[in-house]
């Protein structure tokens, strides 16, 4: 063991906070033995303030992003982490095609559109957009995730972002979206999602969160994932990848025909038998043309649903659920409202999942800067996120050969008519040729027509943002 006697600290190093050894002197004469080589340390730390934000056009971020102050606000933070500068504008090339918030920061199309009301149907061009833009937005998270690493900063990773989405040919859509002062969003720790890239370096045993959305031909694609800095314990490990799973199993149940509701259900029931919460301020969301349109998707459930009082009455694992009901009530939370999600899941809507996790209570805090959603307790929250496809349930048909066609489940047979005619219109004719008997079983449709052979099947769900063979493999669990 190694005991350091220190008898002396230099005064230029406690201005500037500088950790204790390089400071220590067993006298006062060694300090001026030692001064002319010691002063070097303050050089260096004034040039690495420079460089962590303090220089010229690095300002703290307020008023939603509108304004800037060179001055830590005062807030009543809630965990260890603190807002650092954040670095000026980057600028988006004037070739590239852009939404109309990169002007002046106002969405103008979006708020008005219908499609805050009414869930749009894709026709199969807009659906190419689609594939073609979220595939370059999970690029573009990948080249982020292949940086972190301790001692990068946030602003860094921004900068990647926004430079891997211009190559493309892309705008980064969230660059002064209601006056968003960066190319993306960066959440470490105890902030649960739209923090601002700034000057702190990403330490070791933090979590960060990257959301990545990419404007593309028209059209938004968008994802995130939280990654591990370093060694990170295991309490955060759990956190992270129970979050993972819990968009997994949401994906697991999403298909025509199932209701938006259920998406939380099956989140909340995973959160909660792991001693985990589920952040009910922030949802998924229909997106496309649109960064944020109908239909809303919440991630939490109604906490008392049929599913989770069978859980609770009958499992055995049940003792978590119960734990997690206590601790709300002990903190005197109002009971989770419950999901009021309405609507039911049809072939041709686009719309992403995203939960986000809470290590402690679910409940959510807004940091001065107007964005930075953090967590109640100061606990650590995580967050994934996929941007989804809803596929038509068919069985399709070479209508030289077998008598039975199509299956359609769980939806109104006119909506299924008109949106196999549009998104499989190498089907169309077999339609059109005949049905020549239509039989109503419980929830299933049968078409029968003249002749057909199975060959299509196309159920459920594409994830429009999936991973990739070259996605860096940062995932434990995934490399079974
Ligand atoms: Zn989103
Ligand atoms: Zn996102």
């Amino acid at each position: 063991m190694f005991v350091y006697l220190i008898n002396f600290r230099c005064p230029k190093c406690m201005e500037l906070k500088l950790p204790r050894e390089p400071a220590a002197f067993c006298s006062q004469d060694c300090f001026k033995a030692s001064w002319s080589s010691h002063k070097s340390v303050h050089t260096k730390a004034k040039e690495e303030e420079n460089r962590d934000g303090s220089s010229e056009g690095w300002l703290y971020c307020v008023r939603r992003g509108q304004g800037r102050t060179p001055k830590l606000p005062h807030f009543d933070w809630t965990g260890g982490l603190r807002p650092y500068p954040i670095s000026p504008y980057r600028v988006v090339p004037p070739h590239i095609d852009r939404p109309d918030w990169a002007v002046d920061g106002i969405p103008k199309i979006e708020p008005s559109s219908d499609f805050q009301h009414v869930v749009e149907i894709k026709n199969p061009e807009q659906i190419e957009r689609m594939r073609e833009t979220c595939r370059i937005a999970r690029e573009v998270l990948d080249a982020a995730a292949r940086i972190i690493r301790p001692g990068v900063t946030t602003d860094e990773i921004d900068r990647v972002v926004h430079e891997a989405t211009v190559a493309a040919g892309g705008y980064p859509s969230p660059l002064n979206y209601h006056f968003f002062p960066k190319s993306c969003c960066t959440s470490i720790n105890e902030v649960i999602c739209h923090g601002i890239p700034d000057a702190r370096k990403l330490k070791h045993g933090d979590i960060v969160n990257v959301d990545v959305t990419v404007y593309y031909k028209g059209v938004h694609g968008d994802l995130n994932e939280t990654y591990f800095v370093g060694n990170v314990d295991e309490a955060s490990r759990q956190l992270v990848q129970c979050t993972y799973e819990c968009l997994e199993k949401a994906i697991s149940i999403v298909k025509p025909g199932v209701r938006f509701r259920e998406i939380g259900e099956v989140i909340n029931r995973h959160a909660t038998m792991s001693g985990l919460s589920v952040v009910k301020s922030y949802c998924g969301h229909g997106i496309g043309e649109l960064f944020h349109c109908a239909p809303n998707i919440p991630h939490y459930g109604s906490i008392l649903s049929k599913s989770s009082f069978f859980y609770l009455v009958f499992s055995k694992e049940s003792k978590p659920m119960f734990e997690a009901l206590k601790m709300q009530k002990d903190a005197e939370l109002p009971l989770q409202a419950g999901n009021k999600a309405v609507g039911v899941m049809k072939a041709g809507q686009i719309f992403t999942i995203e939960p986000m996790i809470n290590a402690g209570v679910w409940r959510d805090r807004m940091w001065p800067d107007g964005w930075t959603a953090v967590t109640a307790d100061g606990k650590r929250s995580a967050q994934f996120e996929h941007t989804l496809l809803l596929l038509l349930s068919i069985i399709a048909v070479d209508l030289d050969k077998w008598p039975c066609i199509l299956i359609a489940s769980g939806y109104h047979i006119w909506e299924f008519l008109r949106t196999a005619v549009i998104y499989h219109s190498s089907i169309s004719h077999y339609l059109i040729m005949t049905t020549s008997c239509i039989i109503i079983l419980a929830s299933h449709i049968y078409f029968f027509a003249d002749y057909i052979v199975m060959q299509v099947t196309e159920t459920g769900v594409e994830v429009l943002t999936t991973r990739l063979p070259s996605s860096p493999k940062v995932y434990p669990w995934l490399n079974e």
